[in-house]
C-alpha cells in the first residue's frame, strides 16, 4: 500500500491503520451476491476515514487484492457498520466507475454478512435497508446480464422486476444457468431475499 494513501486529502493528517475488509467463505462456494470463493482473503477499504479530521477520503489502489496480510500489521478489519456511517459521505465523493463498482459490491457483500448469510442474524435498520437498496440500484447499472439484475432485484425485494428480468433470460442449452435462474424465481416466489450459495464447477 503507498504512502499517499496514509495521507488525508483534506487535513495532510497521516493515517497509520487502515481499514481492512475481510472475507471468510467456504471453497468451492460462490454466492448469488458475488462473494468471493477464496476461503480467506483481505482488501483495503476503498474508502477510508481520516482519525484526525474524521472526513472520508478514496484511495488511488482501486482494485487491490491482498492475500498476505502479514504485511499490514496497521489495519482495522471493517464491515457493514463502517460502510453504513461512510455512505451519505461516499455518494459525495468523486470516483471513477472501477472504484465505484467494487465499492458498492463491497457495500453488498458487508450487508449479506451481517444480515443474510448467517443463521439468526440481526434484523437491519430501516436507515441501513434504504442504504442497502441505493446501493444495489446504483451497482445494477454496472451490468447488463438479465440473469444479474434479476438476483439483484430479489436481494431488495422488488420480485415484479425479478420476474420481469428472468423473462428474458437466455438458458437454452445451459444446465447451469436454468438452474441458477430457477433457484432465483423460486426463492422470489417464496418472498426470500437471502443470497444463496452456488457451488463453482
Ligand atoms: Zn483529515
Amino acid at each position: 500500500m503507498s504512502e499517499e494513501n496514509r495521507v488525508c486529502p483534506y487535513c495532510g493528517g497521516h493515517k497509520d491503520k487502515l481499514e481492512l475488509l475481510c472475507y471468510y467463505s467456504n471453497e468451492n462456494i460462490m454466492w448469488s451476491d458475488y462473494r468471493h470463493l477464496l476461503p480467506q482473503v483481505a482488501v483495503p477499504s476503498l474508502v477510508q476515514k481520516c482519525p484526525h479530521c474524521g472526513k472520508n477520503y478514496i484511495i488511488k489502489a482501486s482494485h487491490v487484492l491482498i492475500k498476505d496480510t502479514a504485511d499490514f500489521e496497521f489495519i482495522d478489519p471493517v464491515g457493514w457498520n463502517y460502510f453504513s456511517q461512510s455512505y451519505e459521505d461516499y455518494s459525495k465523493l468523486e470516483k471513477d466507475d472501477v472504484v465505484d463498482y467494487n465499492h458498492r459490491l463491497r457495500i453488498l457483500g458487508a450487508f449479506n454478512d451481517e444480515f443474510r448469510r448467517i443463521q439468526n442474524p440481526p434484523v437491519p435498520t430501516e436507515q441501513g435497508l434504504h442504504i442497502f437498496k441505493d446501493n444495489m440500484l446504483h451497482l445494477m447499472e454496472y451490468f447488463s446480464d438479465p440473469l444479474d439484475k434479476a438476483e439483484m432485484y430479489r436481494e431488495i425485494g422488488l420480485f415484479e422486476e425479478c420476474f420481469k428480468q428472468l423473462d428474458m433470460v437466455d438458458d437454452e442449452g445451459n444446465e447451469s444457468k436454468r438452474g441458477y435462474k430457477e433457484t432465483i424465481f423460486n426463492f422470489a416466489k417464496q418472498g426470500n431475499v437471502s443470497p444463496f450459495g452456488w457451488r463453482a464447477e
